[in-house]
């Protein structure tokens, strides 16, 4: 909650109100008071009464604030934070980036030929999986360290920043170890609250993808574990939703992108292609990402999709990045700004 009292309220009405809030168990935090006092309620705001607080004298405004999150909020914090990988800058009035690459790294023939096509599309980053959460644990689980070492290779050869999944804890020394440039905290991760603290320790970006099921709330609350942990270098990835329409995997959420933008100032980036779950889908849905004024895209794309390890449907070819690319170049010019 948000308390702002007039312009000329006197000490002694400011005073009787910290009292009164105070009393209560709630604290009271400055957070400006150049010409007016601007006060932060910290504690459990449910219990206070706005009409209540209005009926103190000096008053000039109360702000119920629904969303817990306060370090990822873009009231506290009104320019954009713009986030930077490896000399690549992502957020604010930054170039749109885009990050490609295959669901997951494949021996490392198939990884750089992957990673030499999607730069030659003009791909900012690559994108690929080490540890791969898999359904069935029957399926192709990822190549682990063997993986990170191929995708460093591809990173040192193609001069391309690299981002990859960190599924537990126990591995982040490891991800520290490669000098992994991004860590993606997955869908599947997204409440692990041990993951995000512990991620949140270092100062690796982090690209949190936005769970199966849930609301914009609680992806920025995740966000905030990891930022109340001294690391604010977050992107926030929409990757589609769980809904009740089989057409597409999983239902791309793209009103997230003003929404976030609204109430963080947190970069956001769209993945269409587990937001779709089919190649064919992702240009229009990249197109319209951009549009809505997306800070980026992540899309899985690979040398020979018909022969991807994982995710070979929502898979694009070198050609359709490509394209994909020169389309999302002439809407980011029409909103003014680059890709
Ligand atoms: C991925 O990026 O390959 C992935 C598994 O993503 P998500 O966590 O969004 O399913
Ligand atoms: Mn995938």
């Amino acid at each position: 909650m948000i308390i702002t009292m007039k312009r000329g309220a006197s000490p002694e009405e400011t005073q009787r109100l910290i009292n009164s809030i105070e009393s209560q168990g709630l604290e009271m935090h400055l957070i400006s008071g150049t010409s007016l006092n601007v006060f932060g309620v910290v504690g459990d705001t449910t219990i206070l009464d706005e009409k209540k607080i209005y009926g103190f004298s000096g008053v000039q405004e109360v702000t119920r604030i629904a969303a817990p999150y306060k370090l990822a909020n873009r009231i506290f914090h009104p320019e954009d934070t713009v986030v930077e990988v490896g000399g690549l800058k992502i957020g604010g009035h930054e170039k749109i980036v885009v990050i490609a690459g295959p669901c997951s790294v494949e021996e490392e023939d198939s990884l750089l030929a992957s990673a030499a096509a999607v730069k030659r599309a003009g791909a900012d980053m690559l994108r690929g999986g080490a540890y791969k959460p898999r359904t069935s644990p029957y399926a192709f689980q990822g190549r682990g360290a063997d993986g990170l070492h191929t995708l460093c290779n591809a990173r040192e050869q193609f001069d391309m920043s690299i981002v990859t999944e960190l599924m537990s804890i126990e591995k982040l020394d490891e991800f520290l170890e490669f000098g992994v440039d991004m860590i993606q905290i997955g869908a599947r991760s997204m409440q692990n609250f041990d993951l995000l603290k512990a991620v949140g320790r270092t100062q690796t970006p982090i690209l949190l993808k936005r769970g199966l099921s849930n609301t914009i709330e609680e992806w920025l609350m995740a966000a905030e574990y990891i930022m109340s942990e001294g690391n604010e270098n977050v992107v926030l990835c929409e990757r589609g939703i769980r809904t009740f329409e089989k057409y597409t995997r999983n239902t791309l959420d793209l009103s997230v992108i003003p929404i976030v933008k609204e109430h963080s100032h947190l970069p956001i980036i769209i993945d269409p292609s587990h937001g779709t779950g089919h190649r064919q889908l992702v240009e229009a849905m990249s197109l319209a990402a951009v549009a809505a004024g997306a800070d980026g895209l992540i899309i899985e794309a690979h040398h020979d999709p018909e022969a991807a390890w994982s995710d070979g449907a929502q898979t694009v070819a070198p050609e359709q990045l490509q394209q994909i690319i020169a389309k999302g170049k002439a809407i980011a010019h029409v909103i003014g700004r680059q890709m």
